[in-house]
């Protein structure tokens, strides 16, 4: 359990990923699914993830070259194009990685499935080593070059994601 203060901390990193496009703490929109607080704070999954993340809260908040988006919210949240999470909200039938099979959570797409592999050789480039959920956001954040390139990578992934989903269900 995560006491006052890391809470405090936690929930002000949030609100800062969170207001663009009206989403805020109170009452988080994702599509056309609106969580109340309440639900989000029983969302542990989720808070962990977003936790583990953004590891050094200091470094995050003081962070100069720090901006979001959709997408980016997406990856950070866990709320987006991971099965793991359509499948919590029934959006998807199972929680399986459509590419590999393989459990579909923000950690896998982002840090392991094989789908993504030519864009993780890309990015550890310009980050200077191989990323993790661990290392990501601190590596982002020591310039504007690291930023930029740790940045695209989440939100190209996201973004073709849901695109080929899209494409998918277009043809179903
Ligand atoms: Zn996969």
């Amino acid at each position: 359990m995560q006491d006052t203060e890391e809470k405090y901390l936690l929930e002000t990193a949030m609100g800062e990923i969170m207001p663009m496009k009206g989403v805020h703490l109170a009452e988080i929109k994702i599509g056309n699914k609106t969580l109340q607080k309440e639900e989000w704070d029983s969302h542990v999954d989720t808070a962990q993830w977003t936790k583990r993340l953004i590891l050094n809260i200091s470094q995050w908040i003081t962070c100069k070259f720090r901006n979001t988006n959709y997408f980016f919210t997406q990856a950070l949240t866990g709320h987006g194009s991971f099965t793991t999470y359509t499948h919590r909200i029934a959006k998807t039938v199972n929680n399986r990685c459509r590419y590999c099979g393989d459990t579909d959570t923000p950690e896998h797409t982002l840090f392991s499935c094989i789908r993504w592999e030519v864009r993780r050789g890309a990015v550890k480039v310009y980050l200077g080593e191989d990323i993790t959920p661990d290392n990501i956001i601190i590596r982002m954040c020591q310039s504007k070059e690291k930023w930029d390139a740790g940045f695209n990578f989440i939100i190209k992934i996201m973004e073709r994601k849901e695109q080929e989903e899209r494409a998918d269900q277009n043809r179903q």
